[in-house]
């Protein structure tokens, strides 16, 4: 008898209890954030820059870029820059840290060589970390070293490249690696690269600065630092360069 009562009370608060599990002892507004409002950006047209872009070459000059020559030796033609080879590579003046990172590349029209050596360029994330830059039309090469690889660490997803001589596109999204105080690594770097539309890294995890030989291991370095374009010898070309801060 009593544990038929027991039985029936048990029940019953059971029942009250996933009701309140479920969520209806609350109020919407109970869930509503409103401790950050986002900032308003004004997005671009036709990869344009947004609002709060940085711009780092549109054509007009290099007054965003250096190099380890001094002044930039590179060309400009058409609303470009061109890598000159033997001119070195460049870089930007300011440091980055986190980014939104907009570029549009081009490999010279006419074919000259093959595999590495046909269109290579290549841009440095933090002048270390090197998103692959290079004729990948029906060009084979280690595939962690093709177009859109995050050189010598991670084959692309998919080969999105257009044919020499077409304009591409890279937007990719970049979490600098963070170090300790005392210079030890807390959390390594992640790169999101979208060639041409096309999703080709996904949230990659850095290994450590790119290297040609060898495995790649981190070094303490500063928090932000400028973005590098590489001379490979191949007079690629670049436009419409611009950059967001991303606060994470
Ligand atoms: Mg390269």
């Amino acid at each position: 008898m009593f544990w038929k009562t027991d039985k029936k009370y048990f029940v019953i608060s059971l029942f009250f209890l996933s009701f309140s599990l479920s969520g209806y002892s609350q109020e919407p507004k109970d869930t509503e954030d409103w401790s950050r409002k986002p900032e308003t950006v004004t997005p671009g047209k036709k990869n344009k820059p947004p609002s709060d872009a940085i711009i780092l070459f549109d054509g007009k000059d290099f007054s965003k870029w250096t190099s380890a020559k001094g002044e930039v030796q590179w060309k400009r033609k058409s609303g470009a820059m061109e890598v000159v080879k033997g001119a070195g590579s460049i870089k930007t003046k300011d440091g980055f840290g986190d980014i939104q990172l907009h570029i549009e590349w081009r490999t010279p029209k006419k074919v000259e060589g093959d595999g590495q050596g046909r269109g290579n360029s290549g841009i440095y994330l933090m002048g270390l970390y090197e998103v692959q830059v290079l004729d990948s039309w029906q060009n084979e090469t280690y595939y962690n070293g093709q177009a859109a690889s995050i050189y010598k660490q991670h084959i692309p997803l998919v080969n999105a490249s257009l044919p020499p001589g077409k304009w591409q596109v890279y937007d990719i999204l970049f979490k600098a690696p963070v170090f300790s105080e005392d210079h030890k690594l807390l959390s390594p770097g992640y790169v999101t690269v979208i060639q041409n539309g096309v999703l080709v890294q996904f949230h990659v995890e850095l290994k450590g600065p790119t290297l040609y030989v060898g495995t790649p291991e981190y070094q303490y370095h500063e928090a932000k630092l400028p973005l590098m374009l590489q001379d490979h010898g191949n007079p690629v070309r670049y436009r419409n360069i611009w950059v967001r801060n991303i606060e994470l």
